[in-house]
């Protein structure tokens, strides 16, 4: 509940930020699917939220004490939680944030997952609220793949959540109609710069670009960073995404309700039929 009132005051900010000193003009503040996309910030950050995450949270501690006995930190009790508050943000944070990168780069390369990650890359004028703009299914996924690894750490539960709060931030950031640069710290963390890279709907530079959500560092790691300093991408989207529907409860029963004959001839079907850069 606490996190909703935190959600609710990083998007404000955003609103305040835009308004002052908008990177896009012209897109204007009352986007088409802006409705639908303020509506998965309250499902995502709350209902959903409150829904999942009790349970996927207790699976996770569970599982937890059942692999206790053969973890090697289990006599001397949680690992993470003997550091100072401030070392465990920081270790939940890369630890958190590399783990997204990889289940993000799967949302990509698996073709039934990017199925479900259609809906956040279908987004045409990018602002704050397409950081919330994705698909049920999604949660699900990040839940399984994220909660397990993260428990096992074992640090205290307000350093999660701050890693949580902070992420969202940044996520709000990454999608902002705001235009700054980092300098040499953008070879370390993301910016809406470089995330509009992520978003592009050519297949310039290969489509398996810039998966980052807070740290930039592993794109540029791993090889999977792309970013023309010199200009933005012509267009936002994906290649057929026009069978995306643009009502609500389609949009939340997609890829079984695609607009039919939209996708016909184009490489939206699969990641995989995308172009590679390497
Ligand atoms: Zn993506
Ligand atoms: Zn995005």
């Amino acid at each position: 509940m606490i996190y909703w009132y935190w959600l609710l005051g990083v998007s404000l900010l955003f609103v305040l930020l835009e308004r002052l000193r908008p990177a896009r003009r012209s897109q204007g503040t009352l986007r088409p699917q802006l409705v639908n996309d303020l509506f998965y910030l309250a499902f995502h950050g709350h209902w959903y939220a409150l829904l999942t995450g009790a349970w996927t949270g207790a699976i996770a501690l569970r599982t937890r004490e059942a692999l206790a006995p053969y973890l090697p930190f289990a006599e001397s009790g949680a690992a993470l939680g003997r550091l100072p508050w401030v070392a465990q943000f920081a270790v939940y944070l890369v630890v958190s944030d590399f783990l997204q990168w990889c289940v993000h780069n799967l949302l990509h390369r698996v073709p039934l997952l990017w199925q479900f990650h259609k809906l956040h890359h279908s987004v045409r004028r990018m602002d704050w609220a397409a950081n919330f703009r994705f698909h049920w299914m999604e949660v699900v996924v990040y839940r399984s793949l994220l909660y397990l690894p993260l428990a096992l750490l074992g640090g205290e539960g307000s350093a999660l959540f701050a890693v949580a709060v902070f992420s969202t931030f940044w996520g709000h950031l990454n999608h902002a109609n705001l235009d700054f640069g980092l300098g040499p710290v953008s070879y370390v963390l993301n910016g809406p710069r470089m995330h509009l890279w992520h978003h592009d709907a050519s297949d310039e530079g290969g489509v398996a670009k810039n998966f980052g959500i807070v740290l930039s560092l592993w794109d540029w790691l791993f090889g999977t960073a792309y970013w023309p300093r010199d200009r933005a991408p012509a267009r936002i989207g994906y290649p057929s995404d026009e069978e995306m529907p643009r009502d609500l409860p389609r949009q939340l029963l997609f890829p079984l309700t695609r607009v039919r004959g939209a996708a016909s001839g184009s490489s939206g079907g699969s990641c995989r039929s995308y172009p590679r850069r390497r």
